[in-house]
């Protein structure tokens, strides 16, 4: 089979015929048909977390395809299911993290396209208990994004507690933050949207924000006084920093970039005196996942995405870098 595999961290991928791989028990095998880029995977190939991901490796983690063979066990998803396989690619089901149902902080996970090879391919290996089915009504073309990008920013707000009188300010219009601004719209909130590139203020306009501020040259405090929650999509401190200020008393700083730097410097009095909250926030469970799909199937969210070929992996990576992307790049498989 084709895959894009990254051969050392930090060289471009390399596009490579591979053996298909075969389902050990409770795997499934499923036939790639759309195959999202996450920001993730570009930090992945180049190596700039604390934890390296294995080497060789095929990135990816929003991979949706249709089941063409089951290994052995009583499995929950059969041949013919189109599925989507997410970051959390398994869990153990029985650590503190996975009982108290917070399964992505499962002391013992596999991540797609990071511990585990994911779905930059025309095939991948799921795990049958954590794929998660992908009803009729969702494209593939759209189910790819939401799979990573749209149950990450849904999860991060959730954890936030967004109230309908709330102002939710989403940081970074990008793969993410397009998806997290509806999310914010859906529970009610009013919405503040923050990027520094004009393609995607605009974006952020015609995804209907209550208000857009360019962060080039203005703040949220130019047009809101605080915000209750801010979902901060870029990895950078600095942009963290940025938000965790333009909290209201009681607001809700919400981590979910990942800066290749990781640290991150915070005012204690202020913290402590207006009872600011910052919580990190890791992709979202298989039950956040089938809840987005779900608004999805009810109109509520829109996803801005363009098709690539697998082949030009290294084009679309300087592309998402370079903020040419609408929104999200998607490889079109079929
Ligand atoms: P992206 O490149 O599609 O989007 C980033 C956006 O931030 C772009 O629109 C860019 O113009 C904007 N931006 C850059 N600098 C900015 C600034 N200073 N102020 C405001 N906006 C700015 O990336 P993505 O795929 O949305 O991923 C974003 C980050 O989230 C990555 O670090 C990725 O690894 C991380 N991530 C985390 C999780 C999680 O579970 N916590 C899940 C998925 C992705
Ligand atoms: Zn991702
Ligand atoms: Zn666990």
């Amino acid at each position: 089979m084709k895959a894009a595999v990254v051969p050392a961290l930090g060289a471009p991928l390399e596009i490579r015929d591979v053996p298909i791989p075969t389902p050990g028990p409770g795997q499934v095998l499923v036939r790639i048909e759309t195959a999202g880029l996450c920001h993730t995977d570009i930090h992945a190939a180049r190596g700039e977390w604390p934890v390296e991901p294995k080497i060789p490796l095929i990135p990816g983690h929003e991979g949706v395809g249709v089941v063409e063979q089951v290994g052995d066990g009583d499995l929950p998803v059969q041949v013919g299911d189109r599925v989507a396989l997410p970051w959390l690619g398994f869990a153990c089901g029985h650590c503190r993290g996975c009982v108290s149902g917070r399964e992505t902080y499962c002391v013992t996970p596999q991540y797609m396209g990071y511990t585990i090879d994911g779905s930059y391919a025309e095939y991948a290996i799921g795990y049958a208990s954590h794929v998660v089915r992908v009803p009729d009504e969702v494209s593939s073309l759209d189910a790819a994004p939401l799979t990573c990008a749209g149950v990450t920013t849904y999860k991060g707000l959730k954890v936030a507690y967004p109230q309908p009188s709330d102002t939710v300010m989403v940081v970074g219009i990008g793969g993410l933050g397009h998806l997290g601004l509806q999310y914010a719209k859906v529970f009610g909130s009013t919405t503040v949207a923050v990027d520094v590139e004009d393609e995607k203020l605009q974006l952020a306009r015609d995804l209907g924000a209550d208000h857009v501020v360019d962060a080039r040259i203005s703040s949220a405090s130019d047009v809101v006084d605080g915000v209750d929650v801010a979902l901060v999509t870029v990895p950078s401190p600095a942009a963290m920093q940025a938000a965790h200020a333009a909290l209201a008393p009681g607001g809700r700083l919400v981590i979910v970039g990942l800066p290749a730097d990781d640290r991150l410097e915070l005012p204690v009095f202020d913290t402590v005196l207006s009872g600011k909250s910052v919580i990190g926030s890791l992709v979202g469970t298989r039950n956040d996942l089938a809840d987005c799909f779900s608004l999805h199937a009810r109109g509520l969210t829109k996803v801005v995405a363009q098709t690539r070929r697998l082949e030009d992996v290294n084009e679309c990576f300087e592309e998402v870098l370079e903020g040419r992307v609408p929104a999200r790049l998607v490889f079109d498989m079929t």
